[in-house]
């Protein structure tokens, strides 16, 4: 279905010559929901409908959901429910639309509409560009659900709103063909579809005009890209897109362990401006675990494929992801993904308790793990990853690098940014304040979760400050 033409303004919720249109988005989830919620607002900008940062003065409210975990569906539900009331409170005034998106849209789709009366629409991930259509046919009264995998999915990205972005996303390939016994994502995203690389590098080169300098490639499974029309696979584009001129920062997210082939691994090694870190989800160290998982890798196997990226790239930081009390998980299990973390020295882990997703497989697999056990587990998984996180940032100390300023630090005259090592970074205000610039800085300190440091180029005395300070 094509995307109806431009929105008229007249005929919105509370229309009214005088009053700017507004939208407000909140997004749950992952980088893939991200693009997608730039993609929406983008759409709405394009009919002069601007963002707002409070929901109580939008026209528009949408509701970019995740589904991976019950809790984050949970938490979507219980905010539809404070939008409702916002509704009910401006009957008449100039009620809000209100839109539930993302993979929790495709999931419920229609059942959504039922149990919220207010809402107006229900829009899944591979409907993102029939927004404006939508919101037109439910101007004609339509409560619409716009959901499933339609043959032709555009991937239009001429009408993004990076306003605000310190990085340039670009989704390579969307879905995922996998079959992971816990995910439901397969479900909710469909199945795997690649852009060619044509199409990739025409919008990489125009994020680099546009003024990024960091690129981050997008995909469920991001390596497991392959061009439809020519057959060159991730390793071909890894290549393509750290020679573009301007990439100062290449990243790409998520990795799947089994798709890395020897070519990638060599990319990684040899192009600098590859980021050296990279998020490889293992899930376990368990083999028993990891094959009821359906994950078609080793323990053995993950082991040697870190080796490889670490011989191919000295330094590289690695992060995780980490599943605790999947069905059927025992102490031994456990014990072996204890000493995987111990081994490997992750840079960070997402850990999280098993959480059983509609239609999925794991359930049936395995002997549900009490929640006290499985709470246990985690906690000392988190206890064990903290002390190796602060040893490792305590070995970057006295480092000097290069950082991605990424925003403001909650202190006053403060930055924050990510290091080449995707580490967080604070420091005193530099002299670029421009968000997506680059900036070099000294680490002074180590905490857990971030570090502190330095600014090599601070930031100019401020005008105001007196000329006799500056010269003493
Ligand atoms: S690879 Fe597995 S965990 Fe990742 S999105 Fe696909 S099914 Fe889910």
């Amino acid at each position: 279905m094509s995307p109806a033409g431009a929105l008229p303004l007249a005929g919105l919720p509370g229309d009214s010559a005088a009053r700017p249109r507004r939208c407000f988005i909140e997004t749950w989830g992952c980088q893939m929901n991200e693009l997608d919620s730039q993609r929406m607002a983008g759409q709405l900008m394009e009919q002069g409908i601007l963002p707002t940062r409070d929901p109580q003065e939008a026209d528009i409210i949408l509701l970019n959901s995740c589904s991976v975990r019950e809790k984050a569906e949970g938490k979507v539900f219980s905010r539809l429910g404070e939008y409702r009331l916002y509704k009910r409170g401006r009957k008449g005034v100039a009620t809000p639309l209100i839109g539930l998106c993302g993979c929790v849209a495709q999931q419920v789709g229609e059942r959504a509409l039922k149990k919220v009366p207010e809402l107006d629409f229900v829009l899944g991930p591979a409907r993102v560009g029939e927004l404006r259509d939508v919101i037109s046919r439910r101007r004609a009264g339509e409560r619409v659900v716009a959901t499933g995998f339609p043959a032709e999915r555009s991937f239009e990205m001429d009408t993004i709103s990076r306003q605000g972005e310190y990085k340039g996303m670009v989704t390579i390939i969307e879905g995922c063909d996998k079959k992971c016994t816990f995910c439901i994502v397969p479900t909710t995203r469909g199945p795997e579809r690649s852009r060619t690389m044509e199409e990739i590098l025409a919008e990489v080169r125009h994020l680099v005009d546009y003024g990024f300098l960091e690129i981050e490639l997008l995909g469920q499974t991001v390596n497991h890209w392959r061009d439809p029309e020519t057959g060159e696979d991730f390793a071909d584009l890894l290549a393509a897109c750290a020679k573009t001129p301007g990439v100062r920062r290449l990243r790409f997210v998520t990795s799947y362990p089994r798709d890395f082939t020897p070519r990638m691994v060599a990319q990684i090694g040899e192009y600098a401006n590859i980021s050296p870190y990279l998020h490889l989800p293992v899930q376990s160290g368990s083999d028993s675990v990891l094959q009821r998982m359906g994950r078609g890798y080793s323990a053995a196997s993950y082991y040697d494929l870190v080796d490889q990226l670490r011989a191919a790239r000295a330094g590289l930081a690695l992060s995780t992801d980490l599943i605790v009390g999947f069905p059927g998980e025992t102490e031994e299990d456990f014990a072996a993904t204890l000493a995987m973390v111990e081994r490997l020295r992750f840079s960070s882990v997402y850990a999280f308790k098993y959480s059983p997703r509609p239609g999925t497989a794991a359930p049936r697999l395995g002997e549900p793990v009490d929640r006290p056990i499985a709470d246990r587990r985690l906690q000392t998984l988190l206890a064990l990853q903290e002390g190796i996180q602060r040893q490792l940032n305590e070995e970057l100390v006295g480092e000097e690098m290069e950082v991605l300023i990424t925003g403001w630090g909650k202190q006053p005259g403060t930055q924050t940014g990510r290091t080449p090592c995707h580490r967080v970074v604070h420091f005193p205000t530099c002299e670029t304040d421009r968000l997506g610039g680059m900036t070099r800085v000294r680490i002074e300190k180590a905490l857990a979760h971030s570090l502190l440091a330095q600014p090599l180029t601070p930031a100019p005395a401020p005008l105001r400050s007196s000329p006799l300070a500056v010269l003493s």
